[in-house]
């Protein structure tokens, strides 16, 4: 539950305060996600199969705090099934043509455009996240990274690798909770298109689109064993990446995590990408347009309640410019719509668990009683459920908790910077790597200073673009690998480190 903040009674969208307009709620239908089943177990060898074990966990609308399902707690057993049956399907697909590969990924990309609204509505209510971001964002990334790798299946001879490159075997996937369904389509659809098989365990807190996605592999005629899916928490996931019969791990989480499973397979000759935290800086030169500014550092941070990896969580803005900067910041941020994430209006959904909610509480807390000054926009919230304001704060230091750790919540930390120099080094004065921007109308700046930033990627005059063609990773403790274009093949292919 909110702490601190005014409640109302049912999660409504707010209008905007001080606004011209006012907005009628305008609500999907939760009815459009289709049958939730009361319980689920795992999906292997294509069938949905009960676990070995009696554990059962609960997946919540964090929006209301209802439960919606329960789901296996997977045990030991359950992995070596899933491993079992995944090692069984690799022969044949592997050696299928990749075109004939490449006629399952389209179909599921298909698949997931025709079913696109109840995806959309499931994501929303089991991950806490606005119907807009699922609709609009989430699950037409998911159909268009399933196209994009369903094109390189038959043509992997040019990807760069070599000639005939081959696949790795069987892939150990796991994935946190932020974006489910697209984090598990960066998985799955490079993986299947060249040629390997996976088991893949969703986060414990959003099951229901990774398990809807079996149903979605069925209706494709997906080979049984190609993709199996095990749910549980942490515990299966160290089952799953640990286990002596997977070739190779794919980790996306946190990095104390990514680090533990780096020193497990360390040694081994499973190989192992890591896409982990981050803590971005977004720098705001004194020329930049300040209104466009503003935006990209609106979506920066808010966008999907700022559980983002590669969240602009860092604010540098040019003291020259801060105070009307900030004044513009908060007018807008005065104008984000907290509340139901099923009304089309809403801007920021629920925090997608209560655990997370204590987590931002902590670190804001610290902010406050390091010395950092708060201000968030007024703002009623939801009398259930688990919610954030929007939340920015001025006068940190860079030795502050909140400019140094992974808030992963609605929350911006500012800090000045006079020269590009000051800029550079503030924003690279962090254990992380992942994603960086610059905002300022100079071309000749925007390349100085991309060149000195240590980022895996760096936005220009915008901010958390994505395309399926872009590699996309880190660098420092925000891991290792890319996910995503000709680069995303590699980690699923045998093949020698090379220059490529
Ligand atoms: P988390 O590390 O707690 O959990 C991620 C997944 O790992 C979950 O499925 C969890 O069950 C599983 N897991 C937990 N302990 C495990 C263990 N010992 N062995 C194997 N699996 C284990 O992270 P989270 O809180 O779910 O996700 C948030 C984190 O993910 C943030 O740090 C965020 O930055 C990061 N993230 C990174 C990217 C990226 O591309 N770099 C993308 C999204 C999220």
């Amino acid at each position: 539950m909110a702490k601190n903040t005014k409640k109302t009674d049912a999660p409504v969208a707010q209008a905007p305060r001080g606004g011209l307009f006012t907005y009628a709620p305008a609500p999907e239908s939760p009815a459009a996600a289709g049958d939730i089943a009361t319980s689920y177990g795992h999906f292997i060898g294509g069938e949905f199969v009960d676990s070995s074990g009696s554990e059962a966990l609960k997946t919540v609308n964090p929006a209301t705090e209802q439960v919606l399902a329960e789901f296996a707690q997977g045990t030991g057993e359950d992995v070596d099934r899933a491993v079992a049956a995944a090692r069984r399907a690799f022969a044949d697909w592997s050696a299928l043509p990749g075109s004939e590969r490449a006629k399952y990924l389209f179909r599921i990309a298909r698949i997931v455009q025709e079913r696109s609204r109840e995806l959309a509505v499931l994501e929303s209510i089991d991950n806490g996240k606005p119907i807009r971001e699922t609709r609009d964002f989430d699950v037409p990334m998911v159909a268009a990274w399933f196209f994009y790798y369903a094109g390189w299946a038959d043509k992997l001879d040019y990807a760069g690798y070599g000639p005939n490159p081959k696949p790795v075997g069987v892939a150990a996937q796991v994935i946190p909770w932020n974006f489910p369904l697209m984090m598990l389509a960066w998985k799955i659809a490079p993986a299947l298109a060249t040629g390997n098989t996976v088991v893949l365990k969703p986060a414990e807190t959003t099951p229901l689109t990774a398990l809807r996605f079996a149903e979605i592999c069925r209706q494709a005629g997906l080979p049984k064993g190609v993709v199996n899916i095990v749910t549980g928490d942490g515990r299966t996931g160290a089952a799953l990446t640990a286990h002596p019969d997977v070739d190779k791990v794919a980790f996306t989480g946190s990095t104390p995590v990514g680090r533990s499973i780096a020193r497990q397979l360390a040694g081994t000759r499973t190989k192992l990408s890591l896409e982990l935290g981050g803590k971005a800086a977004n720098i705001v030169f004194d020329d930049a347009p300040i209104d466009q500014a503003v935006e990209g550092i609106v979506n920066g941070i808010f966008f999907n309640q700022g559980h983002v990896c590669c969240a602009g969580s860092r604010l540098l803005v040019q003291e020259s410019v801060q105070d009307e900067f900030l004044e513009a910041l908060k007018r807008r941020m005065s104008t984000l719509r907290v509340g139901d994430p099923l009304d089309k209006n809403t801007d920021i959904g629920a925090i997608n668990s209560s655990a997370q909610l204590s987590r931002i509480t902590e670190l804001t807390d610290a902010g406050e009683a390091e010395g950092a000054e708060r201000w968030s926009p007024s703002c009623d919230l939801p009398g259930t459920g688990y919610w954030f304001r929007p939340t920015l704060f001025t006068g940190v230091s860079q030795a502050h908790r909140i400019a140094r750790e992974e808030i992963f919540g609605p929350v911006l930390s500012v800090l000045t910077f006079r020269t590009p120099a000051e800029a550079v080094e503030k924003a690279n004065n962090t254990p992380y790597g992942l994603s960086a921007g610059i905002w300022t109308e100079k071309g000749s700046r925007i390349l100085w200073t991309a060149s000195r930033l240590k980022a895996g990627v760096v936005w220009a005059n915008t901010f958390n673009k994505f395309d399926p063609a872009s590699p996309f990773g880190g660098y420092k403790e925000s891991g290792y690998g890319r996910e995503g274009g000709r680069h995303g093949l590699e980690p699923y292919l045998n093949v020698e480190a090379r220059d490529v």
